[in-house]
């Protein structure tokens, strides 16, 4: 028992959320059960309840970047559960201002422009309950867009930087698809092949895995050369 509470500090769950099904998730330390939410783009009612069933303490909004899917609920959530937002980077600031507006073009009426109690840098460290999450600055998708992991549960929130199989999309404004793909490599891929991540949508991965299979950043389509661990090679073996 006390040495799975050694490995398991934290623990996550996703409750997907608007007509984009982004995986708005909740991150909590198991110890005070103190936890955060993370890009709430709406369907607030489904995010509460699963707050509610786990009996968690929010105490913080965290947010990756400002889209509307991501970040549409972030105001009235903060408002309601009186709790401050923080990210996420101040480049994005431009997106948190058009929020509303995102909004009525998607036929979201509820998403609203929002203000943050704290920008987020590279480096900076965002806390929950007892436990410390590291936050990446990875511009590409947006120019703001950050990224949170807790280094020992090995597991991070990375938005829309990277998912399972591709990568975010850098067609919109202020978009790069050159540095999104820096960004995976210079900030994703030293936090180590075997952190588990939880994208903005879709299924659940490992960069691990990514850099084996990913159509746009693996190793291979990078010409990057490397030896790759064995645990990450066995785990690939077992998915086939
Ligand atoms: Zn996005
Ligand atoms: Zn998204």
């Amino acid at each position: 028992m006390a040495e799975n509470n050694q490995e398991r500090e934290v623990r996550a769950i996703v409750v997907p959320v608007t007509p984009f099904q982004q995986n708005c998730s909740i991150m909590w330390c198991i110890e005070t059960k103190m936890g955060a939410i993370f890009d709430p783009g709406g369907d607030l009612e489904n995010i509460l309840q699963a707050v509610e069933e786990h009996e968690i303490t929010i105490e913080k909004i965290l947010i990756t970047h400002a889209h509307l899917d991501h970040a549409g609920g972030a105001h009235e959530l903060s408002q309601k559960l009186n709790v401050p937002i923080e990210g996420p980077h101040k480049e994005d600031l431009f997106l948190m201002e058009s929020l509303a507006k995102q909004g009525e073009k998607f036929g979201l009426n509820n998403a609203k422009s929002f203000k943050t109690n704290r920008y987020l840098n590279n480096g900076d460290e965002v806390k929950i309950g007892n436990q410390i999450l590291g936050v990446r600055h990875c511009p590409g998708h947006t120019p703001g867009h950050i990224i949170f992991f807790h280094e020992k549960a090995k597991l991070a929130v990375v938005g829309d930087v990277i998912f399972q199989g591709s990568i975010g999309r850098s067609d919109l404004p202020r978009g790069n698809h050159e540095e999104l793909v820096n960004s995976i490599v210079r900030e994703l891929w030293p936090l180590g092949d075997e952190m588990t991540f939880i994208p903005g949508h879709g299924p659940l991965s490992t960069f691990g895995q990514e850099r084996l299979t990913n159509p746009y950043v693996s190793d291979f389509a990078l010409g990057i050369e490397r030896e790759i661990s064995q645990k990450v090679k066995d785990q690939e073996n077992n998915n086939h």
